[in-house]
């Protein structure tokens, strides 16, 4: 029978749908043809003229340099970079503000910063294609770019995040993550954070989650398939020690948590091929309550006019049965 469930601890629900259940093999994809074809590639070396100069460019020797202006003047033989997004959600210069009507509405400026980061030259999908060392300097990366963009005391809040395949909303191939810095905290963030007062519903989940849930632990950070999963095969990445953002990671556990996202990713790989999806950074660099987590979200199923109505979503992968289904492809080690 089917079983709607509460969320650990937002009054949020979802339905796990027992009846309407698939098998694991149902959710198997191939890669995105539409989107793995495109020549030149815009992030590929020797492209680098097509974006917009690169405010951060890490080079194989540990520096950090910028772009020039002008297109002959990019930074080549780079191992990862960051520049603007053409299209941004939010830019440092909004237009001129509104008229005090849409004002008073709570309409505001859109400023903030929206940024491009390649953290790999390969031309390759998403983190399941990764070497280790290209894992280690993502999460470098991540670190450096959200406490830049932090102190600008405007910033209320850096969404990181990667969309990977076309259904998950990437228009480009060639692995990329963005960020957004946002002037206002996130409702949904705010939420979170009002229901970690007290005592801590992530340092509870990891004292007492049931192994039927739990895909892989290490020392640092436990991988879970959450009991009130969303979508099929949902998962949850969170550290042990309670931590509000990336930034209070040590370096020994911000480099573990890129290795447990690559064991993770490419077991998913071997479990799904190339299948869409989020992986979001969830945290909140001004709250010491907040416990931050890393989730990924496959793109399997489409929300539709029920969940659009209700804001409760029917999963027919029971977490309970993803989890073994993904256990089984990670590597022996
Ligand atoms: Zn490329
Ligand atoms: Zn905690």
């Amino acid at each position: 029978m089917s079983e709607i469930r509460r969320h650990y601890f937002l009054n949020e629900y979802s339905i796990i749908a027992k009846e309407r259940k698939s098998r694991p093999t149902d959710f198997r994809r191939v890669v995105d043809k539409e989107i793995s074809e495109v020549h030149p590639c815009y992030f590929c070396p020797d492209n680098e003229y097509k974006t917009p100069p690169a405010t951060a460019v890490y080079m194989r020797d540990g520096n950090i340099l910028r772009d020039g202006d002008g297109e002959k003047d990019r930074v080549k033989d780079w191992v990862a970079r960051c520049f603007p997004n053409k299209f941004p959600a939010l830019t440092p210069e909004p237009p001129p503000p509104l008229c005090m009507k849409w004002r008073k509405l709570g309409c505001m400026d859109g400023y903030g910063y929206h940024e491009i980061i390649i953290e790999s030259p390969r031309h390759i999908r998403g983190f399941a294609q990764f070497t280790e060392e290209e894992i280690t300097l993502a999460m470098k990366v991540y670190k450096d770019r959200v406490s830049h963009y932090l102190s600008d005391p405007k910033i209320k809040y850096v969404s990181l995040f990667k969309n990977c395949g076309k259904s998950a909303g990437a228009s480009l191939y060639h692995t990329h993550t963005q960020l957004i810095a946002l002037p206002i905290m996130p409702p949904k963030i705010e939420a979170e954070e009002r229901c970690m007062k007290g005592e801590c519903p992530m340092c509870d989940i990891l004292k007492n989650e049931s192994e039927d849930r739990i895909i892989d632990e290490n020392e640092y950070f436990m991988i879970l398939s959450p009991y009130c999963a969303r979508f099929p095969f949902e998962t949850w990445i969170i550290p042990k020690r309670h931590v509000k953002d990336i930034l209070s990671l040590t370096e020994e556990e911000l480099t573990e948590l890129g290795l447990a996202i690559l064991r993770f990713m490419r077991a998913m790989n071997k479990a799904l091929g190339d299948f869409p999806y989020n992986l979001v950074f969830y945290q909140h660099p001004l709250s010491d309550h907040y416990h931050m987590s890393t989730r990924i979200f496959p793109k399997l199923s489409t929300p539709a006019g029920f969940e659009l109505n209700t804001d409760i979503f029917i999963n027919v992968m029971p977490p309970e049965d993803a989890c073994p289904y993904v256990k089984r492809f990670l590597d022996k080690n």
